[in-house]
């Protein structure tokens, strides 16, 4: 799957946003129908390649900014089905969107399947959502352009909500998933990403900051609530700074290139194998003080799926 941003523009301004600072916003002359169409076919005629995911081939992020910001969305979405007609497609969008009823059942026709919506939720309520998106109305339109996806969603179709796991939002974690278990039972999955600290985000880092191991003990204190979930995941976590029983929610997920491990990862630790490593971002902004390898392999029963380690 290589990441696709189709849009640069963005209709909410999340604090922990990673979209370069510099000019990216301005650059939507480059993301014209026929240019996209381009990048696709030179793609597929392997003349191009994506920085992110390049080598995965069966499918795609669609990315932005805010991809359904894009004029002529549906065209790309229907282009790319066309074009792709058994990769997955997935498109991370804030959601605001598919409050629009039509755009919503548009959207689930086109898509067709394998297709997959992925949507930040960052409060159960207008105050805290909208106290990171920055945005007002901005809760309203997304909880329900998410009641849209459910109503007009074809059978395969999946919706996922993602939560980035900051010093901000661990504040209003345990009321959030109080709010998606009543509200949202239905949805497909629930991805808790720790923060990367790049573009955007680094204006704010000071507020935003806190070791991995803090964010996994948020995890498990609410670990009964993960459990109810259809699908919890865990994303960008080194494995040495998360709880033996958060790791069958663990994933492997970030790009090569975003990673780097440190010497007691390469000569002393039992599970480097299954760890996705240490983000650079976290390296760089926050010294990652808890890394620290592992001695002795725990009990966890691996899987021997790279992706998804621990069962
Ligand atoms: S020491 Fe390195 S390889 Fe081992 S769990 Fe931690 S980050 Fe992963």
């Amino acid at each position: 799957m290589p990441d696709f941003p189709i849009w640069p523009q963005c209709n909410i301004g999340c604090v922990f946003c990673s979209n370069p600072v510099e000019g990216f916003r301005q650059t939507t002359d480059r993301y014209a129908l026929d240019e996209l169409k381009k990048k696709l076919s030179d793609y597929k005629a392997g003349l191009r390649t994506f920085v992110k995911f390049d080598e995965e081939r069966d499918y795609f992020n669609l990315t932005g900014g805010e991809p359904t910001n894009h004029p002529d969305f549906l065209k790309i979405l229907a282009h790319i089905r066309t074009e792709f007609p058994a990769n997955l497609i997935r498109l991370l969008s804030n959601g605001r969107m598919f409050y629009y009823e039509d755009f919503a059942r548009r959207t689930c026709g086109i898509a067709q399947t394998p297709f997959e919506i992925a949507v930040p939720m960052f409060g159960p309520d207008p105050k805290t959502h909208e106290a990171i998106s920055r945005t007002p109305g901005s809760w309203a339109q997304t909880t329900q352009g998410l009641r849209h996806l459910a109503k007009h969603r074809r059978p395969g179709q999946l919706v996922e909500i993602r939560i980035i796991m900051t010093k901000v939002q661990v504040r209003w974690l345990d009321g959030l998933l109080d709010y998606l278990l009543a509200e949202h039972p239905w949805v497909d999955r629930v991805v808790f990403l720790f923060e990367e600290i790049e573009g955007f985000a680094e204006q704010y880092k000071d507020r935003l900051k806190f070791t991995q191991s803090e964010c996994a003990a948020h995890l498990d204190r609410n670990y009964e609530k993960l459990k109810r979930f259809k699908d919890a995941r865990l994303y960008h976590f080194s494995l040495c700074t998360v709880p033996e029983r958060l790791w069958p929610f663990v994933w492997n997920t970030l790009a090569g290139f975003k990673v780097e491990y440190q010497e007691g990862c390469r000569t002393k630790c039992a599970h480097r194998e299954q760890c996705v490593g240490v983000h650079r971002s976290y390296a760089r902004h926050m010294g990652a003080p808890d890394i620290a390898p592992i001695a002795v392999a725990r009990a966890a029963v691996p899987t021997g799926d790279r992706f998804h380690p621990f069962r």
